[in-house]
């Protein structure tokens, strides 16, 4: 067996990494041009951000479309539209982005946190059901990494349990379940284009929809209450100014046009990795519900110390010497990172909105395991569009041949060589 790069062997690969390539070109400074010559760069005055939404719609095959100034901005706004106020619990995953439940806090609820499937990294219908109170309004699904919820059963549970249902699709750019888009299940999709996502005009946000009334509240609630759809200042209600300009939508709807062959390559790389994963032992690719179509806007690879027999540290030390660019976790569960829900206060010199609530969930260790144990054992590995076959493949054989190295030095008829089931 060829020792490891980390001990002084010969590397799995020894080119370089592919570095990114332009992302901006033609198409961009085409509609930045059209926009500026419009001589108003306003977002109800102009046309880019009324064809975003055009084509955002036509997309993702959902009529109604908010633009706005970032996916936490959606976000927010879907939640606001969803009528989650103070004494409410919103029900999410914990392995997401700060911007999932920040317009949660700032209205006063409380989110909740479901664990994830061990393999698919997504929040259930079972897990949902069970943080279920009396308080819920609402549940925020996120499609992590690209990778489709199981809908279905949580669409229905949403239903029977009258809840409202919101899709964080930030990650999840062209994914699909049973040909259809995320985003298109929920009572909501929020999408995100700030500039690590699949698609990027810097920052911006959209906000789709099939309810007419939601809608126009979402709306209101992203552009400080002002009614763009009937054209009346009414102040309803307290929003924030999360409105988009003419020049992000400009570029947005430029990589709109990008989007289905960033979508097909970026699913096509994961795939060949998810095969070549699938016939190494101690390794464990994402798993996909039956209909699902993922984008991978990275990919996680789950480690099975006991099988392995090595810890995640050394063995993601080691595929990195052999030339690949992994790292170990992802996020930490965000009940555990954050300081202002292990703190229990969100706002200046106060314990808003937690002091307030009926029940503080219990932020700490072992309230999402599966969430915990996911992050503990899993390596990051940064898939994109210009990664080829051979980036892919060479990823493989480095995890191979670490997988090799550290299973045949486990002392035999040990415990730790029975399969693992988790
Ligand atoms: C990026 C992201 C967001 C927030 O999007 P911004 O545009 O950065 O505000 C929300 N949720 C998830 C899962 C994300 O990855």
């Amino acid at each position: 067996m060829r020792a490891l790069a980390l001990h002084g062997g010969p590397k799995a690969r020894t080119r370089p990494w592919p570095a990114a390539g332009p992302r901006f070109g033609r198409e961009e400074l085409k509609h930045l041009r059209e926009a500026l010559a419009q001589n108003t760069l306003f977002y109800t005055q102009g046309r880019k951000t009324r064809q975003l939404c055009a084509r955002m719609a036509r997309l993702c095959g959902v009529p109604c479309v908010v633009p706005c100034s970032s996916g936490s901005a959606a976000i927010h706004a879907a939640v606001k539209a969803c009528g989650v106020g103070p004494g409410d619990e919103v029900i999410t995953s914990p392995i997401t982005d700060a911007g999932t439940i920040l317009g949660v806090v700032y209205e006063g609820a409380i989110p909740v946190f479901a664990d994830i499937d061990p393999a698919a990294y997504n929040i259930t219908a079972g897990s949902i059901a069970q943080r279920i109170t009396p308080r819920t309004r609402a549940v925020i699904v996120v499609h992590l990494a690209g990778c489709p919820a199981d809908m279905e059963p949580i669409v229905a549970l949403c239903r029977r349990r009258k809840l409202k249902l919101i899709e964080d699709c930030a990650q999840a750019w062209g994914a699909r379940l049973n040909g259809r888009w995320v985003g298109s299940f929920g009572t909501f999709g929020c999408f995100s284009l700030n500039d690590f996502k699949q698609i990027s005009c810097g920052d911006g946000g959209l906000v789709v929809t099939r309810d007419k009334a939601l809608y126009r509240h979402a709306w209101l609630a992203a552009d400080k209450c002002y009614d763009r759809l009937g054209g009346t200042r009414a102040m309803e209600f307290v929003a924030p100014n999360y409105r988009i300009t003419e020049l992000q939508s400009a570029v947005a709807l430029a990589q709109l046009g990008k989007l289905p062959r960033i979508a097909r390559r970026r699913h096509e790389l994961g795939e060949r990795l998810a095969a070549g994963l699938r016939r190494i032992p101690g390794v464990i690719p994402h798993h996909v519900p039956r209909g699902g179509y993922a984008t991978y806007w990275f990919y996680l690879i789950q480690l099975v110390p006991a099988v392995l027999g090595v810890d995640v540290v050394t063995f993601a030390q080691a595929v990195q010497a052999e030339g690949i660019p992994v790292r170990k976790g992802y996020v930490d569960p965000v009940y555990l990172a954050y300081p202002y829900l292990q703190r229990r206060s969100a706002f200046n010199h106060s314990d808003w909105p937690f002091g307030a609530a009926h029940v503080v969930p219990p932020y700490r260790k072992g309230y999402c395991p599966n969430a915990e144990t996911v992050i503990a054992n899993c390596l990051f590995f940064p898939l994109n569009e210009w990664l080829s076959a051979r980036e892919v493949d060479d990823t493989l054989a480095a995890i191979r041949k670490v997988s090799e190295h550290y299973r045949s030095r486990r002392p035999s008829g040990s415990d730790a060589r029975k399969r693992c089931s988790c």
